[in-house]
């Protein structure tokens, strides 16, 4: 028997009706109407009856309703008001969700993983994320350094690439550093628009991002590390030297900063798209000792 899952065309269809639901792009709004899709999603992140899951957005409710009977226990943080009464009603049926009426940038989720998975052996993050503000949500989660496995998450397709990517790429760049400086990053799945209403006007990917203990490079300051990078990445077709000494255009003398890079013995006429991780890390010390 085919269960009446919230992910389907005819119960979405229905919700949009009874509730008078209008979706707001500016919130990024684009529900999924595929339980397929939904499951896949839940067994790249290794979601078991073990499991806490955070979710953000959960919108009707059909991704949280999966998660709800995949795992242990959910927490939603959903920013749009008009969507309360809509979940009291459409997860009715299950004692395993809550749901925090909060935007996620604002949120202290450290804090709700503290107090809401005590018995639970994993934590992981599940979504089908708003587009609109993918990065700055990843970011804060990472940097957050929270106490989650993984992060298991529907993106735009084109982000998805960027964040997973391997030098020498058109997609590689400093979002690719920054986000797998602090996990390992694959895309598990290219999703169609069809299984979206509203479908949206790009692609999607569900990307899966699992923690690292350690960072994969020892940096003797992350922030600076973060800022060199950028910097190598600032004109694309500019060789290190020439971003490297824009960048540092009265902070360093030219001679000292030809002299940081052949430190490395990384060539300055390489660009910032060649370098791997471990290139980065070293041109950020050699810089650091000389900033300071
Ligand atoms: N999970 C649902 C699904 O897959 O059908 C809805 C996903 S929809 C792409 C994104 C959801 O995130 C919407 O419910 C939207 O209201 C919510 N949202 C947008 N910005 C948010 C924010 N800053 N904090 C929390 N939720 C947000």
């Amino acid at each position: 028997m085919t269960k009446n899952y919230l992910a389907t065309p005819s119960r979405t269809k229905e919700l949009l009706a009874k509730h008078k639901f209008t979706f707001k792009k500016s919130l990024g709004q684009n529900f999924l109407i595929d339980v397929n899709i939904l499951r896949n999603i839940i067994q790249h992140a290794g979601i078991d009856k073990n499991a806490g899951v955070i979710e953000i957005g959960p919108g009707f409710g059909a991704l949280t309703e999966q998660l709800a009977i995949h795992a242990d226990k959910v927490v939603a943080f959903e920013i749009d008001q008009r969507l309360l009464p809509v979940l009291a009603e459409t997860l009715a049926p299950y004692d395993n969700i809550s749901i925090i009426h909060q935007d996620i940038l604002e949120a202290n989720v450290r804090a709700t993983i503290e107090e809401q998975f005590v018995d639970q052996e994993h934590v992981h993050v599940v979504a089908n994320l708003p587009y609109y503000i993918t990065t700055p949500i990843l970011m804060k989660l990472l940097s957050d350094k929270l106490p989650i496995t993984n992060m298991t998450i529907m993106i735009q397709k084109e982000v998805a690439d960027r964040m997973a990517a391997q030098p020498n790429s058109k997609s590689y760049g400093s979002l690719t550093i920054a986000i797998q400086y602090y996990t390992k990053a694959e895309v598990v799945m290219n999703v169609p628009k069809t299984v979206f209403t509203p479908q949206p006007n790009v692609e999607s990917s569900v990307l899966k991002l699992t923690l690292r203990d350690q960072p994969p490079v020892d940096v003797l300051d992350e922030e600076f590390f973060f800022e060199v990078v950028r910097a190598c990445f600032t004109h694309r077709r500019k060789t290190l030297r020439n971003n490297l000494q824009a960048h540092f255009k009265g902070k360093l003398a030219k001679e000292i900063i030809t002299e940081a890079i052949l430190q490395t013995r990384i060539d300055a006429g390489r660009r910032g798209e060649s370098l791997t991780m471990e290139e980065f890390a070293q041109l950020a010390n050699a810089f650091y000792t000389r900033i300071q």
